[in-house]
Parts: C-alpha cells; sequence; structure tokens
C-alpha cells in the first residue's frame, strides 16, 4: 500500500460558509466542488502538499454523513488512504477480519472508493480511494 494520506474529510452544512475559513482566512487553494451522487453529498478539495482537505456537505438526510452530522455535529469525519489496487486491500483486510463497510469499490469524486469500518480501525472512519487520474 501506497503510504500516502490522499486527504482528510471534514463534514460540513454549508461548504460555501467553510471556505471562508478554509480558503478565504486560512488561504489553502480550492482544486474543485464536485457532487458526488452515489453518495448524496457535494464535496470541495482543497490541496495542502500532496494531501487534501476534502469538505462534505451532505445532500440528503437519509445517508450516513448526513446523521454523523446531526448527532455529532461539524468536524472530522473520515481519513483517506490512496491504494494502487484497491481490490488487493479488500481482501487484505478481509483476511484480517476487518469489518468493512463496502464489501466492493463503489465511484467516488476522483475514482473508485471504499470505506472501512470505524469500529475496526479504532474510532476512525477510514476510507480507500484507488485513483482513476
Ligand atoms: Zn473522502
Amino acid at each position: 500500500m501506497k503510504a500516502k494520506i490522499d486527504h482528510v474529510g471534514i463534514v460540513v452544512h454549508d461548504i460555501q460558509e467553510a471556505l471562508k475559513a478554509y480558503q478565504a482566512a486560512l488561504g489553502l487553494p480550492l482544486k474543485e466542488i464536485v457532487a458526488v451522487p452515489d453518495q448524496k453529498v457535494q464535496v470541495a478539495f482543497l490541496p495542502v502538499g500532496e494531501s487534501n482537505v476534502e469538505l462534505v456537505q451532505p445532500l440528503s438526510d437519509d445517508t450516513g454523513i448526513a446523521r454523523f452530522l446531526t448527532q455529532r455535529g461539524e468536524g472530522i469525519h473520515h481519513i483517506c488512504f490512496e491504494v494502487e489496487d484497491i481490490e488487493a486491500v479488500l481482501a487484505q483486510l478481509k483476511e484480517h477480519q476487518v469489518q468493512l463497510i463496502d464489501e466492493v469499490p463503489r465511484q467516488g469524486a476522483h475514482g473508485r472508493v471504499a470505506f472501512v469500518h470505524p469500529k475496526a480501525m479504532h474510532g476512525v472512519l477510514v476510507e480507500l480511494v484507488e485513483r482513476s487520474h
């Protein structure tokens, strides 16, 4: 597995409002804002070196991330590791009896992604991405 954090996901109520802090005040560049229909969210990517801050705004109330926002408020939601072969990493996790949210990768904003259950990762929701480039 590549030793690289692709991004840190921060859940927010309103991306435009959050950009006032992360882009305007802190000075991070804004790469793009994209909708991810599959996950019913809108995301903003702000590059920080080789990694990114990902601001995530739920677009629907019936998703896990929307419930997270309601129950726990804004804040760090997940950490995403970039992998070269997402199927191989998922197979390796299964071999170690690690509980997965996604047994099969789904389409993310920049490639195929899969989430690992936070219970298995000591309280951290872990996302894996195989970038399509
Ligand atoms: Zn993410």
